[in-house]
């Protein structure tokens, strides 16, 4: 179990990940916010975290570069102490295309953000929780997506397939350390109102895609969060390896 309350939120200025920041601080978790560009929201987020009585930094990086995301991790070592949780939320999509459409600089953004950028603040998140590493252990939580089940054609497939990778990375990496006190878990969120749509130019049709989803609404960070916080209590002590669906029904 982990013994630090302290919890990196890579993509923490906005949408799930602020929503994440804000509910840790409530359950009690110093948190580290992380963003790559909007410095000013993510203290935002930081003083919203410490209005709860808990400690926070706002750590800039990019987790799709290695050198970035090894500063990130110093930096929480350094100002927070020892990490206890990791919530690898940071995430882009694109402009809808189909794969006769896509250019090889696309796909390089994609995975190096979702996939690469995952895997590198896991590999550092592992080092400092693992018992191996003489960590006290600790728990991982992966942003997943319903895009990894449906394929997302005609949009953006190469996100969808990023996500797909996000469940197999999820289930293999949980198994990697499952005796070494790391748990591992994937939260998959449907269609949820945050800018990332906005983001790619998917806004209007977002708004259109409501008769999709079984419960007829968007769903909001604010109802993501309490399964990533879940996931990294210790109520979740004997769960590793899950992937928990917030996704309407869909
Ligand atoms: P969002 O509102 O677009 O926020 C994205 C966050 O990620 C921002 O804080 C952004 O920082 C940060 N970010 C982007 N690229 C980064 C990079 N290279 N390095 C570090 N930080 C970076 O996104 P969201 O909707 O909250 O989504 C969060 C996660 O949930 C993503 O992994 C997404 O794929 C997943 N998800 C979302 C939905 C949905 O419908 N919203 C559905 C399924 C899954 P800046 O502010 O500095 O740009």
């Amino acid at each position: 179990m982990p013994t630090s309350r302290v919890v990196l939120i890579t993509g923490a200025s906005r949408g799930i990940g602020a929503a994440t920041a804000r509910l840790a601080a409530q359950r009690g978790w110093d948190v580290a916010v992380n963003c790559v560009r909007d410095t000013a929201a993510a203290e935002a987020v930081a003083q919203q975290v410490r209005a709860h009585g808990r400690r926070a930094i706002v750590v800039q990086a990019d987790v799709a570069d290695e050198a970035q995301v090894t500063a990130m991790f110093a930096a929480v070592d350094t100002q927070l102490g020892p990490l206890g949780a990791l919530v690898n939320n940071a995430g882009v999509i694109d402009v809808a295309a189909r794969v006769d459409e896509m250019s090889a600089a696309r796909l390089d953004r994609m995975w190096r953000t979702n996939l690469s950028g995952s895997l590198l603040c896991a590999r550092e998140a592992v080092r400092r929780m693992s018992t191996r590493h003489g960590g006290q252990g600790g728990a991982i939580v992966n942003l997943s997506s319903g895009a990894a089940r449906v394929g997302s054609p005609g949009l953006y497939l190469d996100y969808s397939m990023s996500k797909a990778a996000i469940d197999h990375f999820t289930v293999g990496l949980a198994r990697e350390v499952a005796t070494e006190g790391v748990r591992v878990n994937a939260v998959r969120p449907g269609i949820i109102d945050t800018e990332i749509h906005a983001s790619g130019g998917h806004a209007a049709r977002v708004a259109q895609s409501l008769h999709l989803i079984p419960m007829g609404r968007l769903g909001t960070a604010d109802e993501v969060a309490p399964a990533i916080l879940w996931l990294l209590s210790d109520e979740a002590a004997y769960t590793t390896g899950a992937i928990i669906d917030v996704t309407g029904g869909r």
